[in-house]
């Protein structure tokens, strides 16, 4: 079952849902209850693990 990211533009809240495909997407926010509830497509978590990410090239000129 997908996780689908969603905001309230009123409160900004911010959560995550499990819906199926068939689910209607959410509107309505749990926190202040106003119809004010995106999706969020663009929140897509990338993870930079370890120490392995210095650039070591000599950037400095
Ligand atoms: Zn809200």
């Amino acid at each position: 079952m997908p996780t689908y990211h969603y905001r309230c533009k009123n409160c900004g809240y911010d959560f995550t849902e499990q819906q199926s495909f068939t689910d209607d997407p959410i509107t309505v926010c749990p926190e202040c209850h106003e119809e004010q509830v995106r999706k969020v497509y663009s929140a897509v978590p990338i993870e930079f693990k370890g120490s392995g990410f210095y650039r070591t090239d000599g950037a400095k000129k």
